[in-house]
């Protein structure tokens, strides 16, 4: 089975990693372009770099035909649209969103959806982010101003660590 996430999701900051358990994991060039900044964007980019694919629905006709039939096109984005085709295109594909909208479409067109806290839920391992300075080794719980570390300028990144369960 595949998953397919949102805009919504991705925002949501509820996706922290990865979900396992899924033959892949996918988002359309559309969302990537949605989610470009802060907190969000930096999630983006390590689920990215951890396996998460972008891939584009064909067309996004049928998916149209469906969202003007539920009447909720004139509230969908193109991105949105596009999540609902590339969902309707896959065989087995299960959606990520907590937008109401999308979730009545894929309904309609009988495709499961669950909400961000459901799938973050499901996700095996849990990571405690941390920002660190890739200069001086420091630690921040926060995010600097422009990605710099106060201590001595260089970049701060974002890191995963793996939190132990109890
Ligand atoms: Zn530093």
């Amino acid at each position: 089975m595949d998953l397919v996430l949102d805009t919504s999701a991705l925002l949501s900051g509820r996706m922290n990693t990865l979900p396992t358990g899924f033959t892949c994991v996918y988002i359309t060039s559309l969302v990537r372009s949605e989610v470009t900044r802060g907190a969000p964007a930096r999630l983006l980019e390590n689920l990215l770099s951890s396996g998460l694919a972008v891939r584009d629905p064909h067309s996004s006709d049928k998916a149209e035909e469906a969202a003007t039939a539920t009447g909720d096109i004139k509230g969908l984005s193109f991105a949105d649209i596009s999540v609902i085709a590339l969902a309707m295109e896959l065989e087995d594909a299960t959606v990520v969103t907590d937008d109401f909208r999308v979730q009545n479409v894929l309904s309609s067109v009988s495709i499961a959806f669950e909400p961000a806290g459901e799938a973050g839920k499901r996700i095996s391992n849990t990571w405690e982010w941390t920002f660190r300075c890739r200069g001086c080794g420091r630690y921040f719980k926060r995010e600097q101003k422009n990605d710099e570390c106060p201590i001595c300028g260089s970049n701060v990144r974002l890191y995963r660590k793996r939190h132990q369960r109890a």
